[in-house]
């Protein structure tokens, strides 16, 4: 059969799990944590016990090898209860992860793969800087090689996972030379969090992925031994390419999982909510808000699923997944606009999820590349980008 849209039995049992897992212990602290501003040690633990960091790494290292497609399937039945906590484990997998699992020596991978696979520690990707954003080939942190170690200065903003009580390690993209033309050659290194002159400092007051943890870098004559090159000196915009091609999957599976929360919250609300004297639900404008949900929700599935299908079959799948970034990110957007319009007033109080869900969406179209650079990136792979862009 060459065409067959069933899951293994294993990742539905997998979805079971990780839905049980996020109803019972991630959505009774969600609003708490929001509020708060907490990230949660307990809960990253314990989603690390379940398996959900190291998804796409052999058992080997640590990891659950259990591929791209079971991988979105764990992120998505995350962020249907939670933005944030499906956020640690996106960012841990893909951006912290990847670039190690992916790049790093046999000693980079058994140093540091088996204590990220199991939660015991978390890695972040330092790539944004204030000035190099969208434009990240435009990073002005520098490494400079003395004699047997790097020497970095500069910093980064924005980087998941960076300055809480699991960070173990950061991955950062530097300047280690010039490529000839004015052309920088990019580099990543290995930056233990004691390594001395780093700081890493919580950014606070944000409005979405609030029990996320978020962070500044500084790096001030901060050391990092030679060996802690990441793959080949010059390989670091290449690997950074890359590694948001694969994280890009887990971004739009945030986007599948918070329009199917959205869509659950809408469906039960205008079923119950009695206006009229008849649940709103059976007005025919609601009841089709209620089926645009849904059917969109099905079309990004199948188009985030297929990505992770090709991920999975290691065929191309960059023009896939900066599809399934933009569109599912959109059609969360949608469908949380759809759900508060729903819930009516109380769609507003944070007494009501929906709030939240509405928030935190609003990254999904940010993150790891705008929705304007995925629509750069699929018009590349469609043969439509002019010189300019
Ligand atoms: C909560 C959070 C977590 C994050 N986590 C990480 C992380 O772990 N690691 C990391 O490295 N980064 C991280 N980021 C950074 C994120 O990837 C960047 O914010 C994003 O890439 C956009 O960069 P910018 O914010 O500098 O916006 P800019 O690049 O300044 O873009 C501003 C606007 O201009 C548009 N624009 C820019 N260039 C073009 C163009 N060529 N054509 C058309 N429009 C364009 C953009 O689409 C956008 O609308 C995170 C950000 C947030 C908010």
């Amino acid at each position: 059969m060459a065409l067959n849209f069933d899951l293994t039995e294993e990742q539905n049992l997998l979805r079971q799990a990780v839905r049980d897992f996020a109803e019972r212990e991630i959505a009774p602290l969600a609003e708490e944590l929001d509020e708060k501003e907490e990230f949660s040690v307990e809960l990253t633990r314990q989603m690390g016990e379940l398996g959900l960091l190291g998804c796409f790494v052999p058992m080997r290292y640590g990891g659950s090898e259990m591929g791209y497609t079971s991988y979105a399937i764990a992120v998505e039945e995350l962020a249907r209860v939670d933005g944030s906590q499906a956020a640690t484990i996106a960012a841990g997998n893909s951006l912290g992860i990847g670039p190690i699992y992916y790049y790093g020596t046999d000693e980079q991978r058994r140093e540091w793969l088996p204590r990220l696979c199991s939660g015991e520690m978390l890695a972040a990707f330092g790539l944004t800087e204030p000035n190099a954003g969208s434009d990240a080939g435009a990073s002005r942190t520098r490494a400079e090689l003395d004699g047997d170690r790097w020497i970095i200065n500069g910093s980064k903003i924005f980087i998941t996972n960076a300055a809480n009580p699991l960070t173990g390690v950061v991955i950062v993209q530097a300047v280690t030379g010039g490529q000839g033309r004015g052309k920088p050659e990019l580099s990543c290194l290995i930056v233990p969090r004691d390594a001395p002159g780093f700081t890493a400092r919580e950014m606070k007051k944000k409005m979405m992925w609030r029990a996320s943890n978020t962070a500044e870098l500084f790096f001030e004559d901060c050391v990092v031994p030679k060996e802690n090159l990441l793959g080949k000196r010059g390989d670091g915009f290449q690997q950074m390419l890359s590694t948001l091609d694969g994280g890009r999957l887990s971004i739009a599976a945030m986007g599948l999982g918070g329009a199917q929360g959205s869509f659950e919250m809408a469906l039960e609300y205008a079923n119950n909510r009695v206006q009229f004297g008849r649940p709103i639900a059976s007005f025919q404008t609601i009841a089709f808000k209620l089926a645009d949900m849904a059917t969109e929700i099905e079309l990004a599935r199948n188009l985030l699923y297929k990505a992770c299908w090709l991920r999975d079959e290691n065929r191309r799948f960059s023009k896939e997944a900066a599809m399934a970034k933009l569109y599912c990110s959109e059609v969360m957007h949608r469908c949380v606009d759809h759900a508060v319009q729903i819930h009516g007033g109380y769609g507003l109080m944070k007494e009501y999820k929906i709030e939240r869900f509405y928030r935190d969406q609003r990254l999904l179209e940010i993150g790891e590349g705008t929705s304007e650079i995925q629509r750069i990136v699929i018009a590349r792979n469609i043969g439509a980008a002019g010189r300019a862009i």
